[in-house]
């Protein structure tokens, strides 16, 4: 299975987070996660659905696939109680 990020979940390839010690992440994407800390950590699941939306949006895609990919989120690691 390809690895995506546990926050936004967007593909997981080049562009992996940072750990504390400089490490990468293997879990999220440098969007969501530098330096061993998310970089909005009050950010609800909400409010990145809202981004993710957009920046889909901005990618071409249309609502259908949209709404797939934003349907995962809650179910991605940063978010599930
Ligand atoms: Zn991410």
């Amino acid at each position: 299975m390809e690895k995506q990020c546990q926050s936004c979940g967007m593909p997981l390839k080049e562009n992996q987070g940072s750990e504390a010690d400089g490490s990468l992440s293997n879990m999220y994407c440098n969007l969501c996660y530098k330096d061993g800390a998310f970089i909005s950590p009050d950010m609800s699941v909400q409010e990145m659905k809202q981004i993710c939306d957009e920046a889909l949006k901005e990618k071409g895609w249309i609502k259908p696939l949209r709404w797939v990919a934003l349907m995962q989120i809650p179910t991605l690691k940063r978010w599930k109680k």
